[in-house]
Order: structure tokens, then C-alpha cells, then sequence
């Protein structure tokens, strides 16, 4: 427990000259002003209790009078009648010598969360094996990145993926007991998981139930833990997976394979697995939602008269009929040439944008052509070069 309050890296260091000075005002004591809301009370207690708690803080004398200190304080100033007394009349108002712990001590981090947030521990679900009580908690959901090419997004596919997880331990098949032995009831508990504790407090008796500390919450005990998995029940394994990716997949796409994460200790049942997709580019397509984009380019005198070209589409060879003064930029639209639709029936459809190409260059008989088209149809147009009737004569020499 001592390592997971430091390991989340955002506490303060104690000694910190704001929290270390513990004076008698509530209000200083939390951090907070006379105004503060109880929510902000709330999110100020809940900051210094992951700080100042005995479990963070072992053998620290010091930082377990603040942490009492501060309890006291949020004790008061959350319950309204309190806290409209001891604004009127200080500590004298609530009984000096109170102590919101009922005399008992402190219970675990997670007690005390029980206590003033009902439950919500901020170390998350999984800190002491909370859960159901009486069963083995559930595995982690794990997640990986998945990359497909661009076709297997638009038509799905078969992908391998392998992972790093939590896989139930063959040897004593997830129960966590030696070959031979099983589990038994926890006395302590007598197999609930849960405990009950009754605590004298301010607010009078209080009844909390927590976590069993003999069975961690699980309701049963393992006297002989496998030499395997070490009472676990499970091991971490490399796993080779095929996962069936639907068509329609794009990039920020998130599958969820129901169960398919960590197993959870001692037989609990497993995590889900969350595949994150990724599509790679295509140098001839572009996508965007259900439609696909491309290009095509065709000559001039092909955009003039027309022409049928073949064109190779994701789904294969398709013959385009250009016709005759196709104008650039014009997009022929092949239906149901697109991308399945992922929710939905379908698929979109497959745009290809004409690119008319204008030569950049023409040898000296293809030019003179276009310049007589030009004075047929009373064009006007630059001046050939310098050079352009000696090369008119070397052409027709
Ligand atoms: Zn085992
Ligand atoms: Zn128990």
C-alpha cells in the first residue's frame, strides 16, 4: 500500500511549509476559505487524505497528527450543523477533544474514503481487491493498437494480434490451490468478504462495512497457494490472438472483445480487450467516411472525343466511359465501390476526379497542329519563338 500513493506522482511533498503547520483553524487546516462549497471541501479533504494517510506515510508520527487533524476538520465542516456551530463558536462549538475515528484508530485509506465518499476510493476500483464480495474480483481490460493496410479497413480482415496478459494458470486451473487442496472459507469473514465495523463519531455511531483484511474480500482462503502461480491462479503470458476485424474500420475505430483481457486472481473473470485501429494511406485512394476518392488523368484529345479506359478499383478492373468533352475536374461516381458502411448497410461510393492533362511540351509537328486548330477556330495565340520555323523545316525536312 505505502508505494501507491507516491507512485502516482502528483502529491506535494510533506513538510511543505501549506500543510505542515498545523494550526487550530478548520478552514487553514483544509485549504480552503470560510466560503468553500462542500464540494470544494470535499476535493481539498480528499487531496490532503492521499497525502497525509498512515498507509503513505509509515512511521511518520507527524503526518498522522495532521491527517488527524485534517479529518477532524472535514468531519465538521461537511456535516452543516457543525459547521454553522463552529462558525459561530469555534472549536468550543463542536467539543475540542472529538475525535472522528471513534477512539479506534485508522482504518485503512479505503475506510475512511468509505466513510466521507461513500465508497469511492481515489486509488481506483481495484485497490484491496474491492469488488463483489465473496468472489474473486475481474481481471483488467487490456488495449492494443491494431494496423491494417487500407484494403483490409474497407473490406475486413483476419488480424493476428498478440499481447502481454494475465492468463488463468494451468497448473491448479485458476483456483490458486496446490495440486491436491482447495480453497477454504474464510473464518474471519465467515466467506461474505465483508466486515463490519461500528465507530463512534461526531455524527454518532457509525457502521461501515470494508473489505475482509483476512480474504482481501475474496470470502475464501487458500492455506496451500500453487508453487505454479503463487495462489494466484493466474500467470502473465505472451497470447496470440486472431481478431476479426469488421469491415468499415478506420483510424480511432475501438473494438471490444468481451473477456478477452486479463483474467482476474484466484479463477475471476476476465477484463475485455479494447483493439485501438489504425489504417495505413493508399497512394492511389483516399477515404473519407463511407467514400472513397481518386484520380484519374486523360489526355486532351481524350476529354475532347471520349474514350473508355480501364480503371483498377479496390474491387477490381472497371471500364470508365469518358465522354466526349469531358471538362477537368468532372467526377465520374461508381456506386457501391466505396467503403462498407460500419453501422449500416451497404457501402459508399467510389469518386474518380478527371484530370485533363495539358502537354507542356510538344515536338515542333505536334505544336504546328494545334497552332493550325487554333486558326481554324480563330484563336488567338502567342507568337511561336525565334526558333520554331527552323524546327517547323527540320521537322518536315
Ligand atoms: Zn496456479
Ligand atoms: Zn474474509
Amino acid at each position: 500500500m505505502s508505494g501507491r500513493a507516491g507512485a502516482r506522482g502528483e502529491e506535494v511533498p510533506l513538510g511543505d511549509a501549506t500543510i505542515a503547520d498545523v494550526s487550530g483553524d478548520y478552514y487553514e487546516l483544509l485549504g480552503v476559505s470560510r466560503e468553500a462549497t462542500p464540494d470544494e471541501m470535499k476535493k481539498a479533504y480528499r487531496r490532503l487524505a492521499r497525502q497525509l494517510h498512515p498507509d503513505a506515510n509509515p512511521d511518520d508520527p507527524e503526518a498522522e497528527a495532521h491527517f488527524k487533524e485534517v479529518s477532524k476538520a472535514y468531519a465538521v465542516l461537511s456535516d452543516p450543523e457543525k459547521r454553522a456551530s463552529y462558525d459561530r463558536f469555534g472549536e468550543e462549538g463542536v467539543g475540542a477533544g472529538f475525535d472522528p475515528f471513534g477512539g479506534q484508530g485508522f482504518g485503512s485509506i479505503n475506510d475512511i474514503f468509505d466513510m466521507f465518499f461513500g465508497g469511492q476510493s481515489p486509488f481506483g476500483g481495484s485497490a484491496g481487491g474491492r469488488g463483489r464480495p465473496g468472489g474473486p474480483p475481474r481481471g483488467a481490460d487490456q488495449e492494443v493498437v491494431a494496423t491494417l493496410t487500407f484494403e483490409e479497413a474497407v473490406f475486413g480482415a483476419e488480424m493476428p494480434i498478440s499481447l502481454r496478459t494475465a492468463l488463468r494458470c494451468e497448473t491448479c486451473a485458476g483456483s490458486g490451490a496446490a495440486e491436491g487442496t482447495s480453497a477454504s472459507t474464510c473464518g474471519t469473514c465467515s466467506g461474505s468478504g465483508q466486515v463490519r465495523q461500528v465507530r463512534q463519531s461526531i455524527l454518532g455511531q457509525m457502521v461501515t462495512s470494508g473489505v475482509c483484511p483476512e480474504c482481501n474480500g475474496q470470502g475464501t482462503v487458500i492455506p496451500d497457494p500453487c508453487l505454479e502461480c503463487s495462489g494466484e491462479g493466474r500467470t502473465i503470458s505472451d497470447e496470440e490472438l486472431e481478431v476479426r476485424v469488421p469491415p468499415g474500420v478506420n483510424t480511432g475505430s475501438t473494438l471490444r472483445l468481451t473477456g478477452r483481457g486479463a483474467v482476474g486472481p484466484r479463477g475471476g473473470p476476465p477484463g475485455d480487450l479494447y483493439v485501438h485501429v489504425q489504417v495505413q494511406g493508399h497512394d492511389r485512394f483516399q477515404r473519407d467516411g463511407d467514400h472513397l476518392f481518386s484520380e484519374l488523368e486523360i489526355s486532351l484529345a481524350q476529354a475532347t472525343l471520349g474514350v473508355d479506359i480501364d480503371f483498377e478499383t479496390l474491387d477490381g478492373t472497371e471500364k470508365l466511359e469518358i465522354r466526349a468533352g469531358t471538362q477537368p475536374g468532372e467526377v465520374l461516381r461508381l456506386r457501391g465501390l466505396g467503403v462498407t458502411r460500419l453501422e449500416g448497410r451497404g457501402r459508399g461510393d467510389l469518386h474518380i476526379s478527371l484530370r485533363v492533362l495539358v502537354p507542356k511540351r510538344l515536338p515542333a509537328d505536334q505544336e504546328q497542329l494545334i497552332r493550325e486548330l487554333a486558326e481554324m477556330r480563330g484563336e488567338s495565340v502567342k507568337e511561336p519563338d525565334e526558333g520554331f520555323m527552323s524546327k517547323i523545316k527540320s521537322a518536315f525536312r
